[in-house]
């Protein structure tokens, strides 16, 4: 059984996002049962073209929440599931604001690419569910889209999370107590709290009450990227003995019997670009 974790893009926050600093493009897992891609933001598209990822082979499209960095290229990706819009097919999920909208917030993803997936359905705290023989949880964020939702995914190897946009708190953490591996994202360096997001001040909180085996920087601010994430994962590893990295785009993580990283593209041979035939 394999579970593989592809960073598309570590960006995250306004200004990362629309000068595509970093690309804001979310995740891949590849798992046994096929392929679910969270967060489609900016630069999605972009970072699996140049890696040779096939928007066809995507099989499920998890969206949080209804800010730009975590679904603009969600539309595109749900059009490439489909084959283009020809064939019913694939789980499209996200908050209450992406797929009905509320409060003023979306919906983000349009009825017609709605109806296009062969399934849908709206997330919410406590929700478990499985997908394509992966279980699934979903957690409490507290986040300016006020229904943005966490995940924990429980693979063979144990359970992975991806803590998505939130402020910290106790309760936030604990949600993710017994995780093997957590990816924060961390949008501000030390020092530098503003409000809804986690600072490397809340990754060293979170980190010492959780002590998972490994932590990724994700969702990366323009101020925490001058800053170098590099040395702030350092300083959290440092301070509270967990192994800590800060991602980069394109970075691969196995989780098996240990968690390998790789820190360089990984490409899929098996197919050919279009611009490329
Ligand atoms: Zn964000
Ligand atoms: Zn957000």
């Amino acid at each position: 059984m394999s579970f593989r974790i592809v960073l598309l893009g570590t960006g995250g926050g306004r200004h990362t996002t629309m000068f595509q600093v970093r690309s804001t493009g979310g995740f891949h897992i590849d798992h046994d049962g096929g392929r679910i891609h969270v967060d489609p933001g900016p630069g999605a598209l972009t970072q699996m073209h140049r890696i040779h990822r096939d928007p066809a082979d995507t099989s499920a499209v998890l969206i949080s929440h209804c800010h730009p960095d975590h679904y603009s290229d969600g539309e595109c990706v749900v059009e490439g599931m489909t084959y283009g819009g020809w064939k019913k097919r694939g789980l499209l999920m996200g908050s209450v604001t992406v797929m009905e909208g509320q409060g003023g917030l979306g919906p983000c993803i349009s009825k017609y690419h709605r109806n296009i997936a062969e399934r849908t359905g709206v997330l919410h705290p406590g929700d478990s569910f499985e997908i394509d023989g992966l279980r699934v949880d979903i957690t409490k964020a507290v986040h300016s889209d006020p229904t943005n939702v966490g995940f924990i995914f429980h693979t063979e190897h144990g359970d992975v999370a991806y803590v998505s946009d939130t402020e910290y708190s106790d309760e936030i953490a604990d949600q993710y107590k017994g995780c093997r591996v957590v990816m924060l994202p961390i949008t501000t360096p030390l020092g530098e709290r503003i409000k809804y997001h986690m600072c490397t001040d809340d990754a060293i909180l979170f980190e010492e009450r959780i002590k998972p085996e490994l932590a990724v920087f994700v969702h990366l601010g323009i101020v925490m990227i001058k800053h170098d994430p590099v040395e702030q994962a350092r300083v959290v590893e440092e301070r509270t003995g967990v192994r800590t990295v800060a991602g980069r785009d394109l970075m691969v993580l196995d989780v098996g019997d240990e968690v390998s990283i790789t820190d360089e593209p990984v490409y899929c041979d098996d197919w050919i670009p279009p611009s490329s035939v």
